[in-house]
């Protein structure tokens, strides 16, 4: 058994959690009785994500400006496809096929000034009290960036939990979701590259 396996319990019924950490904080969106799924064997070697095996197989390459708000000649701002709950959902990804590690170096000493260019874009909405910034990346190889952003004065949605909010609240109505890609898209133009929301 693997060294970071041999301690959990896959396949075997869930031991209860004791509440400690995140589900025990006031930031967890649930309650009540709340079981542990099973934890099922791990899958090796791992299915390919999206665009492992290079730039013919990837669908950000086969459409990088999919659902773009913003670009210039390097880089690509998107939204996640679709009116969410809290203001803001949007990805940052280069039009060339890289994933993080592998960025050149150019890009990535585009990467931070961009980065900090978009939370301030997001931020000159108002209202916005933090705009979270994170790589995953299981999905895709292809380097996206999410930003999220949450709503100033919700307590309860500080955190990691911001995304799964995102997903159970109710959505923003189609206008104002398309307000707001369209106010961010503009932010981000006055400094270069071209808005298309
Ligand atoms: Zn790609």
């Amino acid at each position: 058994m693997d060294r970071f396996l041999a301690h959990l319990p896959i396949g075997a019924e869930p031991v209860p959690f004791d509440g400690s950490g995140i589900p025990g904080w006031e930031i967890f969106p649930f309650e009540g009785d709340l079981r542990i799924k099973t934890l099922e064997p791990p899958v090796l070697p791992e299915p390919p994500r999206d665009g492992e095996e290079g730039p013919d197989t990837c669908r950000t390459c086969a459409d990088p400006e999919r659902g773009a708000i913003w670009s210039d000649e390097r880089w690509v701002l998107r939204h996640a496809g679709g009116p969410t709950a809290v203001p803001a959902v949007l990805l940052l990804w280069p039009r060339a096929h890289h994933d993080f590690a592998d960025l050149p170096p150019d890009l990535a000493a585009e990467l931070v000034p961009l980065q900090q260019r978009v939370e301030k874009a997001i931020h000159a909405l108002g209202g916005i009290a933090r705009v979270h910034i994170t790589k995953v990346g299981d999905g895709a190889s292809h380097m996206h960036w999410w930003f999220v952003a949450r709503p100033e004065g919700l307590m309860q949605l500080r955190g990691s939990c911001l995304v799964l909010w995102d997903d159970i609240l109710p959505r923003q109505p189609e206008d104002t979701w398309r307000a707001v890609l369209h106010a961010v898209a503009e932010t981000m133009a006055a400094g270069g590259g071209t808005a298309h929301a």
